[in-house]
């Protein structure tokens, strides 16, 4: 019985998803399949069943493929274009709102869809599939900015933003500057006490999504002689009098995702605007991050399982010395080899959100996730050119993209030296 109406809602439900906005019947029915499939596990579990990895609940497999229809149809045929403009297109932002994908873990009750990580995370490796410029507001939002809200904000913070969020508000997160990036706590942007307000002066540097973005989630150092324990979190406006955005940076790869230089000249924000606990800012850069880089590492295997699906197809047409080119045992094996790396990274990339579902410590297992996705992802790209031959090296086919766009994952949210570093931290400690 519990199969039988499985079956129905599996191929009932995502076409209404797909099709229409998230209302709340809709939700209400993926909330019970959820729960009966939750406790489907449960049982199955008391059994000794211990589910593998890439084994997904109806809620995740919904929208796995609600995301890869939608990046087909409404998002492949920008691809060029978006890259070309250097921005997203707003058709293109409405649909992400409108299918609840800017809002994933925000409860249902201030508008979210009210899903766990992991689709978080399978969100962003399907959008990676086809443009891994569209992931980045998508992952900032859902594993940065709606995070930190709906984890440190007060009820009157999450009432503010959290639907905003979730209905129409791109968002920033604004830690990075010009003379600190790995080395982020050394930021020199002040927030003075002023009466009710924090004066806020200084430049931000790199900032995701600051081209569009109406909510910024900002690191400045409220009381410098305190060091790195000064550093305090805000949620700013974008029409807070003081903040300007330069023009988009000229980048290599993810050219439609706007990444610019964000000042604060005497932007006063109100003290109710303050996130979580004076000083603690650090320590939410640090944790958060860990969320991030997750996301980071779902976004690299989707470049990377595109790039494939995109290269596989041509080496069984493609014919030299009699026959394709995949006959070739030297093609096959390599072919193989990345196809085996590329799993090794879903495991890990999946690995961690499921330990963050589980509410444990992921700092290890997420630096791991990012630096293994990240590396193995460039490493991909480049043997999906090698694959194409010559035809690889042109902008006619999308390999060349693929290669851009997935360089970004060895350097935002902490660089490879840095997952090393934060690796051989979490060692030095188990051992000691
Ligand atoms: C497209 C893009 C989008 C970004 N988006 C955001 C955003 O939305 N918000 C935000 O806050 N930031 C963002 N960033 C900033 C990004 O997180 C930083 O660029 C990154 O952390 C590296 O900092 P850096 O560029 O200053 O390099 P540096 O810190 O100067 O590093 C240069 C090199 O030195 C190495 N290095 C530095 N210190 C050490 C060390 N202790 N041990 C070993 N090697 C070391 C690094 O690994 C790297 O190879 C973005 C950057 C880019 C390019």
């Amino acid at each position: 019985m519990v199969y039988l109406l499985f079956s129905f809602l599996e191929e009932y439900v995502p076409i209404m998803y797909s099709s229409t906005l998230f209302t709340s019947v809709l939700r209400r029915a993926q909330q019970k399949l959820t729960a009966t499939r939750q406790l489907y596990l449960h049982a199955s579990r008391l059994h000794h069943c211990t589910a593998p990895l890439t084994q997904l609940t109806d809620d995740e497999l919904m929208t796995k493929e609600m995301v890869a229809k939608l990046a087909k149809q409404e998002i492949a045929p920008l691809v060029r274009k978006m890259e070309k403009e250097g921005r997203i297109d707003d058709g293109v932002f409405r649909k992400l709102f409108e299918n609840g994908l800017m809002g994933i873990e925000i409860p249902t009750e201030y508008g979210g869809t009210g899903s766990n990580f992991m689709c978080t995370i399978l969100a962003v490796e399907e959008l990676a599939k086809v443009d891994s410029a569209v992931t980045v507001p998508v992952d900032i939002q859902n594993t940065l900015t709606n995070s930190l809200i709906l984890k440190l904000g007060s009820e009157e913070q999450k009432r503010k933003y959290l639907p905003r969020l979730a209905r129409d508000c791109v968002s920033s997160f604004c830690l990075t500057e010009p003379g600190s990036g790995s080395d982020a706590f050394a930021l020199k942007t002040v927030a003075r006490k002023e009466g009710d307000t924090y004066v806020v002066n200084g430049t931000k540097m790199w900032i995701s999504n600051s081209d569009v973005a109406r909510i910024f989630v900002l690191f400045a150092n409220a009381d410098p002689a305190a060091g790195h324990r000064g550093i305090t979190t805000f949620l700013v406006d974008r029409d807070t009098p003081g903040l300007t955005v330069d023009r988009p940076e000229d980048k290599m790869g993810i050219r439609a995702s706007g990444t610019c230089v964000v000042r604060f000249d005497n932007v006063r924000i109100p003290e109710d605007n303050l996130l979580g606990e004076f000083g603690h800012g650090y320590k939410y850069a640090a944790g958060f991050l860990n969320e991030g880089r997750i996301g980071i590492g779902a976004q690299m295997i989707g470049i990377a399982q595109g790039c494939l699906d995109a290269t596989i197809p041509y080496t069984l047409e493609r014919k030299q010395f009699g026959k394709d080119i995949f006959s070739f045992q030297s093609l096959q094996h390599q072919i193989s080899q990345v196809a085996t790396e590329l799993e090794c990274a879903r495991l890990l990339v999946y690995n961690a959100a499921r330990l963050v579902e589980a509410k444990r410590d992921v700092m290890k297992e997420a630096a791991m996730a990012k630096l293994f996705a990240s590396e193995t992802a460039c490493r991909i790209t480049s043997k999906c050119i090698d694959f194409m031959g010559g035809v690889g090296f042109t902008t006619d086919f999308p390999q060349e993209k693929y290669y851009r766009d997935v360089k970004i994952g060895t350097i935002y949210e902490g660089t490879s030296n840095m997952q090393l570093s934060t690796i051989a931290k979490c060692i030095r400690k188990q051992y000691s």
